[in-house]
């Protein structure tokens, strides 16, 4: 024993107590988790593949909730009442839906919420989308939430949603997934020609007016016409057009008169895969934030007799603003906790929910920004989301100075930490980006303005809000065993 040994050993102890550092997840798994990780991600890659659009991810999630048993609040039996362990669901006019798993305690004593939102940045068509141009047809579009369009241009897209026909039957539309199905596509210019475009700031290149899809470029066939008459060929304008409305008429059931009032959204072409030659991560259109309800999907899922009724909110329109009846800030959250307070207290009024709220505690899940080394510029490396590192809470966004951000209490902050500590989750901490760098906002203010303790709490992302993002299964294994502690309390 030499005393320069004992002197190491001595200040490697005193690093260990007093510094604090986020480990990296692969390290912390034996055998067995990390199997479970892998297991996870093949289970997302199916379901984000499926959740193209915020509508097939909420009938996604109803249709697992009802393969587990969950019933339908909108459907209970004639004087059902809830007790503990009762798993229900409500869907909201197909685009947001919650889960719940009823608490031993009565639901005046607060309540344990995931909240995610399951839309995510895409372009939606105009009310009057399709025309011909130089003997081609196109989509008009308009896109939603914060897209760097020039990312939109060259790569493979899909068309879904869905159209209300005459009679008022709802068609589901589906174009670009299937592996012999055509895809649609957004040109952009040849650099040969781009000597003025490749001098614009990278926001000006391509403008929201140039987000038109390339949908079509043969003709109506001479037959076709001539069966329908009253029109001669020669006169006949618009024949591309003209023929993609008959394939739509024969696929569908519909005409331009439906696609004006129909739903629909362009997004990326094609399935999640794995990246990287460890296949430690995944790229996929719609992380943000389906990755979040994803994990608080699994989370609730795998919790069996809460103390407190543990609910899984997954929300519409946070991309836009929250706003509308499908968004969190619609009264939809709010009126199914009440009817669940008259289906269980046999009477209700306002001050019920009120006291709820004030007790109850929400985990605002929703993607973070990782730290990216190819834009360092960007970051304080020291307070961001590391790739790999887990659960990224962050105490607050907002731009500049916090502004318009839900600041967690720290008492609250500190207590989720050491819930996720004691259950082994690993989780980091992270702001998006440096400071006056840009910022943004999540649905934590709305519950918070109501009374709830709130934190924001997800899986960093590269790339986010590119139609293709980046996430590690690391953190997204973490992601849903952090949710699922908070909620099975
Ligand atoms: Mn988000
Ligand atoms: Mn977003």
């Amino acid at each position: 024993m030499s005393t320069t040994n004992v002197s190491t050993d001595r200040k490697a102890s005193i690093k260990d107590r007093l510094t604090h550092s986020f480990p990296i997840v692969w390290d912390q798994l034996d055998e067995i988790e990390t199997a479970a990780v892998f297991e996870m991600g093949e289970r997302y890659k199916s379901f984000i593949t499926l959740s193209k659009t915020e509508r097939l991810c909420a009938a996604e999630i109803k249709r697992i909730a009802e393969s587990q048993g969950y019933l339908n609040m909108d459907a209970l039996p004639e004087g059902f009442s809830p007790v503990a362990g009762d798993k229900l669901y409500r869907v909201n006019r197909g685009k947001a839906l919650v889960m719940i798993v009823v608490g031993k305690a009565p639901l005046e004593e607060g309540m344990h919420i995931v909240g995610s939102h399951i839309d995510a940045p895409r372009l939606d068509l105009k009310p009057v989308p399709l025309y011909e141009e130089s003997d081609m047809a196109f989509l008009k579009t308009h896109y939603y939430g914060g897209v760097k369009k020039y990312q939109w241009t060259s790569i493979p897209l899909a068309l879904h949603g869905t159209a209300r026909k005459e009679n008022g039957e709802l068609v589901e539309i589906r174009i670009g997934e299937d592996a012999n199905d055509p895809v649609l596509f957004i040109t952009d210019l040849l650099p040969h020609l781009a000597k003025d475009q490749v001098t614009k700031p990278l926001g000006e290149a391509i403008t929201g007016e140039g987000l038109n899809v390339l949908a079509g470029s043969v003709p109506l066939p001479k037959g076709d016409s001539e069966s329908e008459g009253s029109v001669s060929e020669e006169t006949l304008k618009d024949k591309v057009k003209l023929h993609l409305l008959k394939l739509l008429e024969a696929r569908y059931g519909i005409t331009e008169r439906e696609l004006v009032t129909a739903e629909l959204e362009i997004v990326p072409a094609g399935a999640a895969r794995d990246v990287g030659l460890d296949r430690g991560m995944i790229s996929s259109y719609g992380h943000d934030d389906r990755v979040c309800a994803f994990a608080s999907l699994e989370a609730i899922l795998g919790i069996q007799n809460p103390e407190k009724t543990a609910i899984a909110y997954f929300t519409d329109k946070e991309e836009v603003g929250s706003m509308g009846n499908t968004g969190a800030e619609s009264a939809f959250f709010e009126t199914t906790v009440a009817e669940l307070m008259l289906l269980q207290a046999g009477h209700y009024h306002d001050l019920m929910l009120r006291r709820a709220l004030a007790k109850t505690e929400v985990l605002s899940a929703d993607v973070s920004a990782g730290y990216d080394p190819n834009y360092s510029d960007a970051y304080d490396k020291r307070n961001s989301g590391m790739m790999g590192r887990g659960l990224e809470i962050m105490k607050y966004t907002g731009v500049r100075g916090k502004s318009g951000s839900s600041d967690a209490n720290g008492e609250f902050f500190d207590k989720v930490a050491r819930l996720f500590e004691a259950n082994k989750v690993c989780w980091q901490v992270g702001e998006l980006g440096k400071v006056d760098q840009g910022g943004g906002g999540t649905i934590a203010y709305i519950l918070a303005n109501k009374g709830a303790e709130v934190i924001d709490c997800g899986v960093p992302v590269l790339s986010m809000h590119a139609p293709y993002e980046v996430i590690s299964k690391a953190d997204l294994y973490m992601a849903a065993k952090g949710y699922m502690a908070f909620l099975n309390r």
